[in-house]
């Protein structure tokens, strides 16, 4: 019986939110209840928590019995190998789950949508910085409400730095009024390749069908995180500072 836990927790957790950003609440699985670092974690089958990655903070919510006389509390999520670990604490805390149980998921509405925001921001300013002619190299981001930023490889002049920064507000507050849908699809290599600019970056396997986010017609680029449905909803967002540091651009905003 054990092995067959194991087993069964080995397997990929399928990404329900890849397909619906917007699912808050759905039933899954339970396949798994293990201890892990004093934590206990839950598997299941599915998940519409979003795992921390890719600079999105993780999701929180609870996992609740059909009847509801049992309830995990989820604080963190993480993803491992594929495998989606829910961590967090029983209530009451002598209670658990069975292997196989059917449960219902439930995310944290509020900081979803915060992290959502944040996350599409980051997007939105990659858009953004081609469309002032800032055609670098998206890097890494951080999307969280403490010091959200995104980099980029390559350097802009430093006498050119204040006016870009003044540039890309402009066609942030433009694109943020006239609206723009936000998309993400999973799709073949060469289809994703076709929407972001002719080529993928060398972390997606050529064997992948690579997750695409889009806003609007612009360029796309590979993404595994939650969105708004269009970047109407982004006002309030601004370029705090743009820095240049050892050939890496650092763009950092906030979002009221
Ligand atoms: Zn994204």
């Amino acid at each position: 019986m054990a092995e067959a836990v194991v087993a069964a927790a080995a397997q990929p957790t399928k990404l329900s939110y890849f397909d619906n950003m917007r699912q808050l609440q759905a039933t899954a699985k339970v396949l798994s209840i293990t201890k892990d670092s004093e934590r206990v974690a839950i598997v299941s089958d599915r998940t519409i928590l979003y795992p921390q990655g890719g600079g999105q903070p993780a999701d929180r919510g609870s996992i609740s019995s059909l009847n509801g006389d049992t309830t995990f509390q989820v604080q963190d999520t993480r993803m491992k190998n594929g495998v989606v670990y829910h961590y967090g604490v029983f209530e009451p805390s002598d209670s658990t789950f069975e292997a196989g149980q059917e449960v219902t998921l439930r995310v944290e509405s509020q900081r979803r949508e915060l992290h959502s925001r944040l996350h599409t921001a980051g997007h939105l300013i990659d858009v953004c910085m081609k469309l002032v002619g800032r055609t670098l190299e998206p890097a890494k981001g951080n999307h969280s409400p403490e010091g959200a930023f995104v980099e980029y490889i390559g350097a802009i002049p430093s006498g050119e730095i204040e006016s870009t920064r003044v540039a890309l507000q402009k066609e942030i507050d433009r694109l943020i009024a006239s609206g723009a849908s936000v998309n993400a699809s999973v799709l073949s290599y060469d289809e994703a390749a076709g929407l972001c600019g002719g080529s993928l970056p060398d972390y997606i396997s050529k064997d992948s069908s690579p997750r695409i986010v889009r806003i609007g017609d612009h360029t796309g680029c590979p993404c595994g995180g939650t969105h708004v449905d269009d970047v109407s909803s982004l006002t309030g967002l601004k370029v705090t500072q743009i820095r240049v540091k050892k050939g890496v651009t650092k763009v950092s905003y906030t979002l009221k």
